[in-house]
């Protein structure tokens, strides 16, 4: 951990280095939340890019706040139900553009910080050396001194980086996105799945409940008709009896908030099968909560995360990318050219 000196020797020279970065609502402004609401905000980077933030009041901390926080600008993992996910990766954050996103949540919006949680726009675990300095700042008592049990970094399945995590930060919770119990659909679903399986994520689960005692959170989206009926729960209990004792297990169910655009790809399962799933799972003895849909009229919610204009910035990059490369490729000599004057400088030899 650092040291207050270091810490604050470490904060100057961000101020001193980086370009100011900007803090501001959907609306332009940087207002505070009325009490009880869930609002996203938009940080804008130095170089123009904008991540966004979501505030929400924190359950059972009397007046306290969420902050779900992005690590990356984009995400290249990819998940078919995720907004963030369709935008592919910009690039990751750096540690004070992480930082920053609770500092000023904290500094400009007077929010009381209970808890941080790593499930904005980006696989924090894809950016996991500066998620754990940031987290790290994040903790120190000299400055946000947000307790390392109250942040969660949230992943889609990057087994051997989950490793990396909690050696370096042992009491960080880690919450475990599945959304599918097997392989097929899990590939399906999330292509991180075609590089790390289910049973290699099963064993970094297993090795996080031996090593930190801690509790295992498992995120699972209901998508309606897809990864939603009896089955499906029976086939994720088992799974879970894998991993541990029910008891130390927690499943939060997210019905799907829809992506935007005119039709987005799936549905969301009525209350009633939402409450059907849970029960197969009770029924296993496991802690089950189905969470409420938090700002999803403001494209705030789980899954939701994202913005067209990063999308068109991306499409831009990509296109400049290739007629670059295009460029290139008109302006080298053909190949039997190159032969030939190869073959020519030979022979003067
Ligand atoms: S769910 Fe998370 S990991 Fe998957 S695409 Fe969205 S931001 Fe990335």
């Amino acid at each position: 951990m650092l040291a207050a000196t270091d810490l604050g020797a470490a904060l100057h020279g961000l101020c001193a280095t980086r370009p100011p970065l900007r803090f501001a609502g959907k609306d332009g402004s940087a207002t505070p939340p009325p009490a009880g609401a869930t609002e996203k905000f938009v940080l804008v980077c130095a170089g123009g890019e904008e991540v966004e933030m979501v505030a929400m009041p924190a359950p059972g901390l009397d007046g306290a706040w969420s902050l779900c926080v992005s690590s990356q600008v984009g995400c290249r993992m990819g998940c078919t139900f995720c907004e963030t996910g369709r935008m592919g990766l910009l690039r990751n954050l750096r540690v004070d553009e992480i930082v920053a996103q609770v500092a000023m949540a904290a500094h400009e919006l007077k929010l009381r910080v209970g808890n941080v949680i790593f499930m904005g726009m980006g696989e924090p675990l894809d950016n996991v050396d500066n998620v754990i300095c940031a987290i790290r700042i994040l903790s120190d008592p000299a400055g946000l001194n947000v307790p390392l049990s109250h942040i969660t970094v949230s992943t889609s399945g990057e087994a051997q980086h989950v490793y990396t995590l909690i050696a370096a930060l042992p009491a960080v919770r880690v919450a475990f996105s599945l959304h599918a119990a097997n392989e097929a659909l899990r590939s399906q679903l999330m292509p991180i799945n075609r590089r790390v399986s289910l049973a290699e994520l099963a064993a970094a689960m297993r090795h996080y409940l031996e090593l930190t005692k801690q509790r295992v959170t498992v995120q699972y989206v209901l998508l309606a008709g897809v990864n939603d009926s009896v089955a499906h729960a029976r086939e994720l209990a088992a799974f879970l009896s894998t991993i541990g004792p029910a008891a130390r297990l927690h499943v939060n169910l997210i019905p799907y908030n829809p992506q935007s655009g005119p039709q987005p790809r799936y549905t969301t399962p009525s209350h009633a099968d939402c409450k059907r799933f849970k029960e197969e799972l009770v029924d296993a003895k496991l802690f089950v909560k189905i969470r409420e849909a938090k700002g999803a009229e403001k494209m705030a919610a789980c899954g939701q995360l994202g913005n067209i204009e990063l999308r068109r910035e991306l499409n831009r990059r990509r296109e400049a990318a290739l007629a670059y490369e295009d460029e290139k490729l008109a302006a080298a000599p053909a190949p039997v050219e190159t032969a030939v004057a190869l073959s020519c400088t030979a022979l003067a030899w």
